[in-house]
């Protein structure tokens, strides 16, 4: 395996660090450090018992390709909630620059596809999504070692949907022109966290990079979380105004109807449904440290994840982390990246009752599809 040299905390530009530090007393720090050393290199040696289970699978073939085709680099390396700046992650993890993560990666996995959706800054002194793809296109420049290995998109999620304007627009499409770009995106909708009321600001700029999406032939990813049947069908009506029906689309993080998903997946043939590491939890712990909501009778999140992934045909799916957020069981709670994404497809290949390589094939192939990725399984890739 290559190196896992990883960088030290001191070196370390990342927020949301050293929440509950040993502040002050020398003797403290020791042992505190102490600890953290040892907790580091316990989080290493899980991640890489993982790979080994997963090398050793019998139903995973020794060709095995797949991809991560949703995540957030800026966000797995500055490990920082949107909004927020809640540190994501479990205290003590190793921290990581990009290169030595992607080094760390099952061999199998033939790299992921970043979204750059933040205009806004996530934390005071930390920069936004859209100013760390600026600061860090060398990454993906042919001259980078790791160039292979990462496309990305770029877009305005339906959080920072106010931000959208002129100047946005020509930022997206300045950056949408770089070979790299694979996607317009994520935008959408967003009523689980949002009041209602904000309903038309966020249909404004979602329309616009729709728009954008089929003007410049970009695959189309797609935020929804539109939690009623009547806003359903309200962005099914503005998807079909815009958005051509053979033009690709990856509907990231699927938790909306599956009456609703094969609406979609009728209509636009070359539209792809992702699923996260949410489909890896259970309902016992999903509840973790929450409050009941009462009594009423509703489907659980693992039920519902359940009857998406069971009522979907393969071949329409995608495997996302959407890192860092949604880190799979039995990593939950950490930071997730592209190398935890088999976690999402081993899950679907029990639900689903098939082999895990037959889960791999199709969802590296719909990938392809929907992003045009060349790749190291393809004679022409990169
Ligand atoms: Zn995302």
């Amino acid at each position: 395996m290559a190196s896992r040299r990883w960088r030290k905390p001191e070196e370390d530009v990342a927020v949301g660090r050293g929440r509950g530090s040993a502040g002050g007393q020398n003797g403290l720090l020791g042992l505190a450090a102490a600890y953290s050393q040892g907790t580091r290199a316990a989080f290493m040696e899980r991640y890489m018992a993982d790979l080994k289970r997963l090398a050793d699978r019998n139903d995973l073939p020794e060709g095995a390709r797949w991809f991560d085709s949703h995540c957030h680099l800026e966000s797995i390396l500055q490990r920082s909630w949107r909004g927020g700046g809640k540190p994501q992650v479990t205290e003590n993890e190793p921290q990581v620059n990009l290169e030595e993560m992607v080094s760390l990666w099952p061999k199998g996995l033939d790299g992921c596809v970043s979204n750059f959706a933040f205009r806004r800054e996530s934390k005071p002194g930390v920069p936004a999504e859209w100013i760390w793809i600026d600061r860090h296109l060398h990454f993906f420049e042919p001259d980078s070692p790791i160039a292979g290995k990462l496309w990305f998109t770029i877009g305005l999620h339906p959080h920072d949907a106010g931000n959208w304007d002129a100047s946005a627009e020509q930022t997206v499409r300045r950056l949408a022109a770089h070979p790299k770009c694979v996607g317009i995106g994520e935008c959408g909708l967003d009523f689980f966290k949002h009041d209602r009321s904000e309903a038309e600001l966020q249909l404004r700029t979602f329309r616009a990079q729709a728009m954008l999406a089929v003007e410049l032939g970009k695959a189309l990813v797609i935020h929804a979380r539109l939690t009623t049947q009547q806003n359903e069908e309200m962005f099914l009506q503005e998807l079909k105004r815009i958005v051509p029906q053979t033009h690709p689309i990856h509907i990231h993080c699927f938790s909306d109807s599956l009456a609703y998903a094969e609406e979609l997946m009728a209509h636009w043939q070359n539209l792809r449904i992702g699923f996260t590491g949410a489909i890896t939890f259970r309902d016992s712990e999903r509840g973790k440290g929450g409050k009941s909501k009462g009594k009423a009778k509703v489907k659980k999140g693992e039920e519902h994840c359940r009857e998406l992934v069971q009522g979907l045909p393969l071949q329409r799916l995608l495997i996302e982390t959407d890192g860092p957020y949604m880190c799979p069981e039995p990593f939950r709670g950490q930071t997730a990246h592209p190398g935890h994404v088999h976690r999402v497809a081993e899950r679907i290949a029990e639900w689903k009752n098939v082999e895990l390589g037959e889960v791999m094939e199709a969802t590296w192939l719909s990938t392809v599809t929907v992003y045009g990725l060349k790749s190291s399984k393809d004679p022409k890739g990169s």
